[in-house]
């Protein structure tokens, strides 16, 4: 990218972060206000300061290390910043107790992670199931509608063992949605799959996205970057750039 459209780039970001700042609360569903995450020595993460509105689908990109997984534990309550807040419709997450935390995620957000995480002597539909468990009652009928919007209908009474990679990973989106989540937090989610599956993976998060959730995908993979609204890139720790897609597609 030359350094003008980089420069033109970055002032609509900033444009758009103050637009996004300047919306009414009741359009934010986060908002990243000097987050940092020290370990001992590493800063993982340096003064983020992000403002994401509901149904907005972000990127996250940035080399490794940048502190990009940092970033989606802690906005996916499983871990807490050094100082700064994280407000997650409206509530400072960072000041919340475990016990609260636990619920929050159950109830609000979807977890999608590169490795599976499949409970291998359970089947597509039991692996489902067991998130259910942790939500509210299982049960089976819903269960096998949520496989059904991944298209794994036919493959629920199959072991983690018995499908391909991308299979597996459909299996963990129909997890992640079994709480109907308003915030789905994938990180790498098609870092493990060949095109084929990493095209169906964008394609449910597509219809997701459609259906008004709010995104936040890690990845190294430019096209499954280009999807989002917007696209932040992290490095060591810092946002390097903000780039409105969303803006340029329309242009
Ligand atoms: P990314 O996901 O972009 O590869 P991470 O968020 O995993 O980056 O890591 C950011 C930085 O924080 C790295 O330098 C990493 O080594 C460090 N880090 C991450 N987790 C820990 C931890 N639990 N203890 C110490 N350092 C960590
Ligand atoms: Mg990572």
């Amino acid at each position: 990218m030359s350094e003008l459209k980089q420069e033109q780039n970055l002032k609509q970001a900033l444009a758009t972060e103050t637009k996004a700042q300047e919306a009414s609360s009741s359009d934010i569903l986060l908002e990243l206000k000097g987050v940092s995450k020290i370990y001992e020595t590493v800063n993982a993460l340096q003064d983020i300061n992000l403002t994401v509105r509901k149904n907005e689908w972000i990127s996250v990109m940035g080399s490794s290390g940048s502190g990009k997984t940092t970033l989606m534990n802690i906005v996916g309550c499983m871990d807490k910043p050094s100082t700064g807040a994280v407000l997650l419709d409206g509530q400072d997450i960072t000041k919340e107790s475990q016990k609260s935390l636990t619920t929050i995620r159950r109830e609000k957000i979807g977890l999608i992670f590169q490795q599976f995480h499949l409970i291998q002597f359970l089947t597509a539909v039991e692996n489902v199931m067991v998130a259910q468990y942790y939500h509210s009652m299982p049960d089976e009928e819903e269960a096998m509608a949520a496989l059904e919007k991944v298209g794994l209908k036919d493959r629920a009474k199959h072991l983690p063992s018995q499908l391909s990679g991308g299979e597996q990973q459909r299996v963990c989106i129909a997890r992640a949605l079994i709480n109907n989540p308003e915030l789905i937090l994938a990180d790498e989610p098609t870092g493990n799959l060949d095109e084929e599956n990493e095209q169906m993976v964008i394609g449910i998060l597509r219809r997701l996205h459609d259906e008004g959730a709010t995104i936040m995908v890690v990845t190294h993979d430019p096209e499954v970057g280009d999807e989002a609204d917007r696209k932040v890139v992290l490095d060591y720790g810092r946002i390097k750039e903000i780039v409105d897609l969303k803006a340029l597609k329309q242009n």
